[in-house]
């Protein structure tokens, strides 16, 4: 296996204001991404800024664990070492708007990593920004424009364009298509999926949304309370989830059938406070299969079948419905 990315034990807390509590962000994630697959991690819905994401590029300190970035960790290394690293791990926003300073042409923004990763001449680099635009799907004319002049969508390209100028291995895109438009949406995850093909980049897609990831990605992680509780293949993990919170977030996804308008069952209950998460298992308060045993003891992730990892302690004796079995019910 050749990793290029993985944490061990990567934990994030953070002080809640003024109560002296603990928010636990990331509570204990290791998890390791191999050379040219999508890995996708699925978070809670309204939890805010994605940490992890931002662990997986130091923006962040973590409070305990390591992340390795091409066989180093990335504490390890000077701030001229990060800065080549954080090159190769490059980052697309949920909101782009955000992320593109409104002051700077598109030409500027895309091609200010050129003057600090390549040795580009200034007409070279504006042939080179031409390139990357039309590579996204925009025009080199395009240059000459400012953010606000472009939907959604063209400035989650701009933004691709701008990671792809530094020359990047890993591509980590953090609720990349969340903020657009569901025929939007398939575009730029067409686009994402091409780049990584022509490219041969490694992705990273944190997304709460499981119709998002389904198709693109190889491998997923679901977590819930700042842990993983499932990591499959993708095609496992759709077709016979094995945790039971995988299992409600597969049934929430809309079922299209014709002349039905259907969705699934969402689950019930609220998504506990990570200031005090419940005891034993996690999911507990959710879980529709809890016993007493889960109100008492954390199940740990364990091999469940191949590449399959689960954190539940009735995994073995539970058969779970997937997107299969939602299919045939219909
Ligand atoms: Fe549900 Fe218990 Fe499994 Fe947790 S350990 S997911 S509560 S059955
Ligand atoms: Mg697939």
């Amino acid at each position: 296996r050749d990793i290029v990315i993985e944490t061990q034990d990567l934990v994030r807390h953070f002080s809640s204001g003024g109560s002296g509590r603990t928010v636990r962000a990331v509570d204990g994630v290791s998890l390791s991404v191999e050379r040219g697959e999508t890995f996708a991690i699925v978070r809670e819905s309204g939890c805010g800024k994605s940490t992890l994401a931002r662990l997986l590029l130091r923006l962040i300190e973590p409070t305990a664990g390591t992340v390795v970035y091409e066989g180093r960790d990335l504490s390890s290394l000077s701030p001229r070492q990060m800065r080549a690293a954080r090159a190769r791990l490059q980052f697309v926003f949920q909101d782009p708007f955000s992320s593109l300073n409104p002051r700077m042409t598109v030409g500027t923004l895309v091609g200010e990593p050129l003057i600090v990763h390549t040795g580009l001449s200034r007409s070279e680099r504006r042939t080179r920004v031409g390139e990357l635009l039309e590579r996204v799907g925009l025009r080199a004319e395009h240059a000459e424009r400012y953010p606000h002049e472009f939907s959604g969508g063209q400035r989650q390209r701009v933004a691709i364009a701008r990671a792809l100028a530094s020359e990047p291995t890993v591509l980590v895109g953090d609720e990349p298509v969340s903020a657009l438009d569901v025929s939007v949406q398939a575009q730029i995850i067409n686009l994402m999926e091409e780049l990584k093909s022509d490219f041969g980049l490694t992705l990273v897609v944190i997304a709460h949304d499981l119709a998002v990831i389904r198709h693109m990605s190889d491998r997923v992680a679901v977590m819930y309370l700042g842990e993983i509780v499932e990591l499959a293949p993708a095609d496992a993990l759709f077709d016979a989830p094995g945790h039971p919170y995988t299992e409600a977030l597969i049934a929430a996804i809309p079922v299209p059938r014709p002349g039905r308008e259907e969705h699934g069952e969402a689950l019930g209950g609220d998504i506990p406070s990570p200031l005090a998460p419940p005891s034993g298992c996690r999911f507990h308060p959710r879980c529709p299969y809890a016993v007493d045993r889960c109100t008492r003891e954390k199940p740990m992730l364990e091999t469940a079948g191949r590449g399959r990892l689960v954190a539940c302690h009735r995994q073995k004796e539970l058969s779970l419905a997937g997107v299969g079995a939602a299919v045939a019910a219909g």
